[in-house]
């Protein structure tokens, strides 16, 4: 059980607070962060959220007032040094906040954590976690259901509808509960339009994401037994198609799609390294297996960053550890 009266009490006993979350971030990520912001607002409390990533345009529909600010070292370390509370959004390990990392480490700030990702650092004062939460934002909804701390007004509603949404998969992952569907429903009675947020996140994409999606899908490949299909997204891919990495959420996910494939991989070149995400079905743990290349996540959805590396061959050795797991 999450101690909701602690965070409430933290919240009320400090004035000033960073919200962050992670790189890349998500609907869930952004949808969490700016409805803890609103509550912070509505307690008259000093609040502002950094981010080391832009928002993805797909999500700029949350943040109309353009609440969220680009991490920038010169402008935001003395905030982050000098606030009393930072909080951690939908990420339990301070290095997917890329180069805010340092800063967050080095802060005498009260570090705490909201999420619902396995295996938290050691580096937070207070945790507000469990695994057996679909979204960090379900979290925030209980958090506010319990503690009365906020009214659920529109604005947190639609960003928590947004967080739950996504990470839910539409509804359709594991821990779509009964309970789930009930908080949607007063999400909705508080005035949020499923159509309008589904529409603004999966429906407006660019015909760049639409022409790199078809050509990462005309490459999948499957391994010789067929329980496990990968796809590869280059820098040239990427360049040519002009799609940006945002855009490549969820693309992963296409890997499943394919009969009887227990384990899905995409390889994405960026510019700096390679981002491996996993997907499985059923009890497969590809938390473990991000693991093994230093990354993390949930049972079936996870993954992880690698510098120094050549494609193919972290493309052979990802498969080989892969293997494993089926
Ligand atoms: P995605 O593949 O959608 O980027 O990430 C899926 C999940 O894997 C995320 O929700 C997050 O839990 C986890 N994840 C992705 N990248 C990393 C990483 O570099 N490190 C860790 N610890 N977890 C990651
Ligand atoms: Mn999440």
């Amino acid at each position: 059980m999450i101690d909701f009266q602690g965070l409430k009490d933290i919240l009320i006993n400090n004035s000033s607070f960073i919200i962050t979350t992670h790189v890349n971030p998500d609907a869930d990520a952004i949808g969490s962060a700016l409805a803890l912001f609103a509550i912070l607002k509505k307690m008259d409390k000093e609040a502002r959220v950094l981010s080391y990533s832009a928002v993805p345009y797909y999500l700029e529909f949350l943040d109309e007032d353009k609440v969220i600010e680009r991490y920038n070292p010169d402008a935001h370390n003395k905030v982050i040094s000098g606030c009393n509370v930072i909080i951690i959004a939908d990420l339990n390990s301070l290095n997917r906040t890329v180069k805010m990392e340092q800063s967050i480490r080095n802060s005498p700030a009260l570090k705490i954590c909201i999420d619902h990702h396995q295996d938290p650092e050691d580096a937070f004062d207070y945790k507000f976690c469990g695994t057996e939460y679909s979204a960090t934002g379900e979290i925030i909804f209980d958090f506010i259901k319990e503690t009365g701390i906020a009214g659920l007004d529109y604005y947190i509603a639609v960003n928590l509808y947004a967080a739950i949404m996504t990470d839910t998969g539409s509804f359709r992952f594991d821990r779509t509960s009964p309970k789930i569907h009930r908080l949607t429903a007063e999400l909705l009675e508080a005035g949020v339009n499923p159509t309008y947020v589904y529409d603004k996140i999966f429906d407006q994409s660019r015909i760049s994401k639409v022409k790199l999606l078809g050509e990462t899908l005309a490459g999948i490949q499957l391994n010789e037994t067929k329980d496990l299909s990968w796809m590869v997204i280059t820098k040239e891919m990427v360049e040519r198609t002009g799609a940006d990495e945002a855009e490549v959420d969820g693309f992963v996910n296409f890997c499943l799609s394919v009969q009887n494939i227990k384990i899905g991989i995409l390889f994405f070149e960026l510019k700096d390294g390679i981002k491996i995400s996993f997907r499985s079905k059923g009890d497969i743990k590809v938390n473990k297996l991000a693991a093994e290349f230093g990354g993390g996540g949930h049972t079936n959805a996870s993954g992880a960053r690698l510098f120094n590396v050549k494609l193919e061959e972290c493309i052979a050795n990802t498969l080989k550890a892969a293997e494993k797991y089926l």
